[in-house]
């Protein structure tokens, strides 16, 4: 699905990638840790060229994202993107927040994409929302309606930076489950988190970044109880 072939990527002379490799298969859900400064919101851009790698290759769905023949618009919708900030419209209500990404690119009606608008808001767990301002929401919320417009345009994969690192600490739980719920389903994720916990109970593989390369990557079950490397020992001993 996501296939990434030895990407470097620098900003003048701080290589901040240095040969990244990684593979996510369908219905894979990669989770992505380590310390700031690292390299994973770099990467994660790079999937959807956000950011262009100085070199590497990024196929998506095989489609190489770096050729100029290839529609980056198409590829891009169908990834989904899920920030720290949500970035609503606020001069709009939720369901059209929801429906302006579909309709925009005639993907669905009005009328479809309001259906479509209430299935997502109903999965996230905010139907009674929908026709509400979204600057009347809590920011757990906001998060959940950002989930459930880019879940609208029905993408392949989804892609995650730190979903919930900007909410207060009552609202991740909500977040979370709805994540957590995408994956049981079988969306293809990457996860870039600090919520070890949920690493350890949804991902199928975790990838330890250091210093712009993958240090480590395992199983939950070897990258947080049988870590290999001292980089992954001490990343995990300050934040578990
Ligand atoms: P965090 O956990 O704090 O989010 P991260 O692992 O996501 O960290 P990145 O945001 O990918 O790290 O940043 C990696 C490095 O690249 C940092 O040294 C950062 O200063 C640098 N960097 C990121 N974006 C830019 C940019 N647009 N211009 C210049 N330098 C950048
Ligand atoms: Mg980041």
């Amino acid at each position: 699905k996501i296939q990434v072939q030895d990407l470097h990527k620098s900003y003048g002379d701080n290589e901040v990638l240095k040969g990244i490799s990684l593979n996510v298969k369908p219905n894979e859900v990669v989770c992505m840790i380590g310390p700031s400064g690292s390299g994973k919101s770099t990467f994660l851009r790079c999937l959807n060229k956000l950011e262009e790698p100085n070199s590497g290759h990024v196929y998506v769905d095989g489609y190489d994202i770096a050729d100029k023949k290839t529609n980056i618009d198409l590829v891009r919708q169908n990834i989904g993107m899920v920030f720290q900030h949500f970035n609503l419209f606020p001069n709009m209500s939720v369901a059209e927040n929801i429906m302006l990404a579909p309709v925009q690119l005639n993907k669905m009606s009005k009328e479809e994409a309001r259906t479509a608008a209430l299935h997502y808001l109903d999965i996230v767990g905010l139907k009674d929302k929908a026709d509400v301002n979204p600057t009347t929401l809590s920011g757990g919320q906001k998060q959940r309606v950002a989930i459930a417009r880019a879940l609208a345009m029905k993408p392949d994969v989804m892609l995650f930076d730190e979903p919930t690192s900007a909410l207060d600490p009552e609202m991740v739980g909500d977040v979370l489950e709805v994540m957590q719920t995408l994956a049981k389903e079988g969306m293809t994720m990457v996860v870039v988190t600090h919520e070890m916990g949920f690493a350890k109970r949804v991902a199928d593989r975790v990838v330890f970044f250091h210093d712009g390369v993958i240090k480590e990557q395992g199983t939950p079950e070897e990258i947080f109880d049988h870590p290999q490397q001292p980089d992954t020992k001490s990343f995990l001993d300050k934040v578990l």
